[in-house]
């Protein structure tokens, strides 16, 4: 379980490449856009 974590916390923060807020690790179809840059309605 503790592996599990440490191997989230080593890795890098991934930030919105469009207004460079961090963003939490998704599915890879989201590429590097958080949920406000990517929202499907805007
Ligand atoms: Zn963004």
């Amino acid at each position: 379980m503790l592996n599990v974590l440490e191997f989230f916390r080593n890795l890098p923060k991934k930030k919105c490449s469009k207004c460079g807020n961090d963003m939490f690790e998704k599915a890879d179809c989201y590429g590097n856009l958080c949920d406000e840059c990517d929202h499907p309605a805007r």
